[in-house]
């Protein structure tokens, strides 16, 4: 059972996941649980609600996520990190504080959308990629990011011949 969490209003985003205590910096959080696996061409037989809760496990699967993990927001400056279901606090958080991973850990996506997380350092328009990353950050994130990000980052690395 998942107790060290809530789920809230976080406007304007919609709800948000907070912490009801303390978290020190690399605690395990929660598990951010799976459901339906689907293909990109499934994606559009999905509710609207499922839709918008989707986390790419590969490049051509993702899974559906469940309560209260798909009401986890992103943040560009985010509080904690996943590495798989896992989530962990990123940084000390406060019991109070909403809890935000950045979801470009596992994106590839050339789309670019308006980012409402309010961090310092939000370009305000967001490209949804890990590739699109400053490289420092993917440096930092690489070792939480599924084995799929790993393996193009790392082709991506390679010199060309
Ligand atoms: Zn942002």
């Amino acid at each position: 059972m998942i107790t060290d969490v809530v789920v809230r209003d976080a406007p304007p985003k919609g709800k948000g996941v907070f912490a009801l205590r303390s978290f020190r910096k690399g605690e395990f959080i929660f598990r951010r649980r799976h459901g339906r696996v689907v293909s990109p061409r499934q994606e559009a037989q999905l509710s609207a609600e499922d839709g918008r809760h989707l986390t790419e496990l590969d490049f051509d699967r993702s899974a559906v996520l469940l309560p209260p993990g798909c009401y986890l927001n992103h943040s560009c400056e985010p509080n904690a990190m996943r590495s798989g279901v896992k989530v962990f606090a990123w940084r000390a958080l406060r019991k109070g504080e909403e809890i935000t991973i950045d979801y470009r850990l596992n994106a590839f996506s050339d789309v670019r959308s308006r980012c409402r997380c309010g961090s310092r350092n939000c370009a305000g328009i967001v490209q949804w990629s890990f590739f699109a990353l400053d490289p420092k950050r993917q440096r930092r994130y690489l070792p939480y990011a599924p084995d799929f990000i790993r393996r193009d980052y790392r082709r991506r690395a390679r010199p060309p011949v």
